[in-house]
C-alpha cells in the first residue's frame, strides 16, 4: 500500500506543480431561442477545489461547456494560464479534463482499452507514457482490479470513477466536473470525494452541483450561480456568517405547518424524526416559540437564492 502511495506521489508530480490561473470576465451566453443562460459571469480561480452551486436550470452546464470550449459564448473572455480560449481554444483543450453530466453510451470495451484509446485522442502518443499514466489513473480511481471488465457493465459509482480517470488523461491542469454525484450511493460518493481531494492541490477543479453537502465536504471556495448570474463568491464560511445571529427555528407538528407558512416568510421546513422544524431569518427575536439556531451552508444558500428572487 505504502509502495503504491509513493508511486502515485512520484507520478502525480508530473501533474502541474505551479499555480494555475483561470480568469473569466463578463461571460454571457444566449441560446438560439433567445434564452440568456449566462449573464456577465466574472470569476477568478487558482489551484484547489472550487464549488459552483446552483439550482437546476441555473446555467451551470452552460458555464462548464463554455469553459471546456465545447460551446461558444456571445461576449466576455476566458483566460487560462494566460491563453485566451477564443483565440487559442486548442491550447485550452490540451490542459482541460472534462467529466460531463451525461457521459453517453459506453462501447463494449474494457476500461484499460478505452483509456488507451482516449489517451491517444488526447495526444498521449508515446506508448510507455500512456501505459504509465493509465496504470496510475486506474490505481488512483481504485479500478485496477476491474480494468479488464467492460465499462458498460460497471456500476454507477465505478462509471463515475472511470469518468475521473478519463478526464485526467493527458495530465490536465483544469478539471471540470459537472454534477458528479447525482445517483451515487453514500459509499460511492465518499470514494469519489476522496479521489478529488487527493488531486485538488495540483490543479484547479471546478465542481458544479445542486447538492449543498458536496460543496460543504469538498470546497474551500465556492460561488452560487442562479438564473445565469453569480450571486455569491468566496469561502463557504463567509456565506454562512451572513446569517450570524439572524436565524431562528421552531419545532412544530404537521397541523401547525400551514398557519406558520401563512404567518411567516419561512426560509425552510426540515423534517426531523417526524416533526417539522421551521426556520426563518430575522434581525430581531420573532418570539412565538422561535429560538436562535446556528446557520449551516444550506440555510445560507437558500437565503441567498431568496434574496436574489426579490
Ligand atoms: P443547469 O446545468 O444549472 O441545470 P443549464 O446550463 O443546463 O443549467 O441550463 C440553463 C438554462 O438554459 C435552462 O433554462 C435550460 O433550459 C437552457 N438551455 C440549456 N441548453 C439550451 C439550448 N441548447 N437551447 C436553449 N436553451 C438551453
Amino acid at each position: 500500500m505504502v509502495a503504491i502511495k509513493s508511486k502515485l506521489n512520484t507520478f502525480s508530480k508530473n501533474y502541474s506543480e505551479f499555480e494555475n490561473k483561470l480568469k473569466i470576465s463578463g461571460l454571457t451566453k444566449t441560446y438560439h431561442n433567445g434564452f440568456r443562460a449566462l449573464n456577465n459571469v466574472n470569476l477568478s480561480l487558482s489551484n484547489g477545489m472550487f464549488g459552483l452551486l446552483g439550482p437546476n436550470g441555473a446555467g451551470k452546464s452552460s458555464f462548464m461547456r463554455s469553459l471546456a470550449t465545447l460551446q461558444t459564448f456571445d461576449s466576455g473572455s476566458i483566460f487560462f494560464n494566460g491563453e485566451d480560449s477564443c483565440i487559442n481554444p486548442n491550447a485550452i483543450r490540451k490542459g482541460v479534463g472534462y467529466l460531463p453530466q451525461e457521459f453517453g453510451v459506453y462501447p463494449k470495451m474494457s476500461a484499460v482499452q478505452l483509456l488507451d484509446y482516449l489517451a491517444v485522442l488526447k495526444g498521449v502518443t508515446d506508448k510507455t507514457t500512456r501505459k504509465k499514466q493509465i496504470d496510475y489513473l486506474l490505481a488512483l480511481t481504485n479500478l485496477t482490479v476491474h480494468k479488464n471488465k467492460a465499462v458498460a457493465n460497471y456500476s454507477g459509482g465505478m462509471k463515475q470513477r472511470f469518468g475521473i480517470a478519463q478526464a485526467l488523461l493527458g495530465s490536465p491542469k483544469l478539471l471540470i466536473i459537472d454534477e458528479p454525484t447525482a445517483g451515487l450511493d453514500p459509499a460511492e460518493r465518499n470514494s469519489f470525494h476522496n479521489i478529488l481531494s487527493d488531486i485538488a492541490e495540483k490543479m484547479i477543479i471546478i465542481l458544479s452541483t445542486h447538492i449543498v453537502e458536496d460543496i460543504n465536504n469538498l470546497c474551500p471556495k465556492m460561488a452560487i450561480l442562479n438564473a445565469g448570474e453569480i450571486c455569491f463568491q468566496g469561502e463557504p464560511q463567509a456565506l454562512i456568517s451572513t446569517l450570524t445571529d439572524k436565524l431562528w427555528s421552531k419545532n412544530i407538528s404537521k397541523n401547525e405547518l400551514e398557519p406558520n407558512q401563512q404567518q411567516y416568510e419561512l426560509l425552510s421546513v426540515r423534517l426531523n424524526s417526524g416533526r417539522y422544524q421551521i426556520r426563518l431569518v430575522s434581525g430581531i427575536n420573532p418570539g412565538h416559540g422561535f429560538t436562535p439556531v446556528e446557520a449551516d451552508l444550506e440555510d445560507a444558500y437558500f437565503h441567498t437564492l431568496k434574496q436574489q428572487q426579490r
